[in-house]
């Protein structure tokens, strides 16, 4: 989708677009050790980008979170937290 000034989006479009190219510089991490499965963050995003199916199987799809941080807010187990990028390149580089 070409972007112009003034361009207004018809919503559910992000999962046409890349949206995760115009991230925050932030990444949610899904902890997976209190999630009891509520699905508020995956109600909650914008994107429609968090999928899971059971305690502690939560994850957002990279490629469209724009690292709003509204997932790790409304979450009320506190098992989601915003961390920089470069954090979740390292924690994968070490298998973590
Ligand atoms: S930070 Fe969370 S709520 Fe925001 S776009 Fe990414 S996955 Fe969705
Ligand atoms: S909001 Fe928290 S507890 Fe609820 S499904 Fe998402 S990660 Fe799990």
């Amino acid at each position: 989708m070409k972007i112009t000034m003034g361009c207004v989006a018809q919503p559910g479009t992000s999962q046409n677009n890349n949206t995760g190219s115009w991230r925050t510089g932030l990444k949610p991490r899904f902890l997976h050790l209190r999630c009891t499965a509520c699905d508020l963050c995956s109600l909650a995003c914008p994107d429609g980008c968090i999928y899971g199916n059971g305690n502690n199987t939560y994850f957002a799809d990279l490629k469209f979170c724009k690292g709003c941080g509204i997932c790790c807010t409304v979450c009320p187990v506190n098992d989601i937290e915003m961390v920089p990028e470069e954090m979740l390149l390292e924690a994968a580089a070490e298998g973590k």
